[in-house]
Formats: structure tokens, sequence, C-alpha cells
């Protein structure tokens, strides 16, 4: 999180751990450093995913598939993840995981390079959840709008990446790309005539669009 330690603090401990498989992808992700979706931002995913009801939903970034397994739980019935991964390792892992899920027919895993790949989805989603390749997310917008159902959210994670993106004093030299594009990002998201969006400082900070 990105604001005082003391209400993370405190909103961190009002959140109940989980059990089972996702308590399990929890310690690998901490022992292996994979950036697995903060316990706040899950909880905004499962309300915001309550509310939207989807039926399909697609994901930029699976790593080990923890957030896609969390997700499958907000799915109406008969309902799918299609997710997003360039990183063979993270592929295999995220397919073992889900297959102990017993998730297999409900989660796909497409492997490839997240440009490339939404070039060529041609489906309808009604939730897209974003949080890979912060400097292009950009560039994955008006793939992400094309397939996004008119009622359908936009989630997007990291969109404040660590208070640089609020803050130039912050920017650390190698960042200054990244920042720049997600200013651009967020400047767009908040702009576009067809989304309504608003910037929570959640985890390391989250968009929600809805799709008018
Ligand atoms: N959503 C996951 C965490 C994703 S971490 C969760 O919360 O459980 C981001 C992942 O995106 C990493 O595994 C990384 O390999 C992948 N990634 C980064 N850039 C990418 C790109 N351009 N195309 C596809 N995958 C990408
Ligand atoms: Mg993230």
């Amino acid at each position: 999180m990105i604001c005082y330690d003391y209400i993370n603090e405190y909103v961190r401990q009002t959140i109940k751990s989980n059990d089972g498989i996702l308590s399990e992808l929890e310690n690998f992700a901490r022992k292996y450093h994979v950036p697995i979706i903060e316990p706040e931002v899950a909880k905004l995913l499962l309300v915001l995913g309550r509310l939207a009801k989807p039926k399909r939903i697609l994901e930029v970034g699976t790593a080990i598939g923890y957030s896609s397994i969390l997700l499958s739980s907000v799915l109406e019935p008969g309902g799918i993840i299609d997710t997003i991964e360039r990183y063979e390792l993270m592929i295999e892992k995220a397919k073992e995981n889900i297959k102990k899920a017993g998730l297999e027919s409900t989660i796909h895993v497409i492997g490839g390079e997240a440009f490339e790949v939404l070039r060529c989805l041609d489906k309808k989603y009604d939730m897209v959840f974003l949080d890979a390749a912060k400097g292009q997310y950009g560039e994955f917008l008006p793939e992400c709008l094309r397939m996004l159902n008119p009622g359908g959210l936009l989630v997007s994670d990291n969109v404040l990446y660590k208070g640089m993106v609020a803050s130039d004093k912050l920017v650390v030299r190698r960042k200054k790309t990244i920042v720049r594009r997600m200013r651009d990002y967020l400047h767009q998201i908040c702009n576009h005539e067809l989304l309504e969006t608003s910037i929570l400082p959640v985890g390391d900070g989250v968009a929600i669009s809805y799709r008018k």
C-alpha cells in the first residue's frame, strides 16, 4: 500500500487469511518473490467481481495463477477466465496450480507476449484485469476496450507504481519512461468517453474503469 503505514496495517489486519491453495500460493509467492496481488487488492477484486457478475474474464499477467484462481470464485456458472503470460516458467507453474485447484476447464492460460495475444484475440469479456507490463497499458487499452462488453469492468493494477506516478520526487531514473507512460494511460482512462474511472491508492494503486 502507498498511504500511511498505520492505515495500511489496520486495513491489512481486517482481512481474514486464506486457506487451501490460495494460502499455498501466497507462501510460494513470498518465498520466490512473485509479485501477486496484495490482500487488499484481492478483496477489492472479489467485491468488484461480485458486483460485475462476470461470465468471462480476461487477465493480462498470470504469474503463478493466484489472481485467476481467486477470480474464478466470482464467475457466473459456466464462466471462464482467459489469462495471458509470456514467461514459460510461470506458464508451467500456473497450469500446475490451476490443475491442482481443479480449474483446468475454467481458466485458460494463453502463452505469449500480451500485446500480440490481445491483438489476435477476438472474444468478448465482462471484466478485464491488467496486471503486467506497466509500460504497455496504453497499448493494451484499445484491444481491451474492443473486447470489453458495455457494462463491463476494466481493472488496472500497479497504476501508482510505488507512488512514483504521483510524485516526481520518488521517480528513479530507470523508471522514468514507465512512469510517464503510466501517467499517459491514467490520463486516457480518466478522459475516455466510454469509461468512468476511479483511481484508488490501494495496494500499488488500482484503477477501476466502468465501460459505459
Ligand atoms: N496477476 C498475477 C500477478 C502477475 S505478475 C497475480 O496477482 O497472481 C505479472 C506477470 O506478467 C509476470 O508473471 C510477468 O511474466 C508477466 N508479464 C509481464 N509483461 C508481460 C507481457 N508483455 N506479456 C505477457 N506477460 C507479461
Ligand atoms: Mg500487480
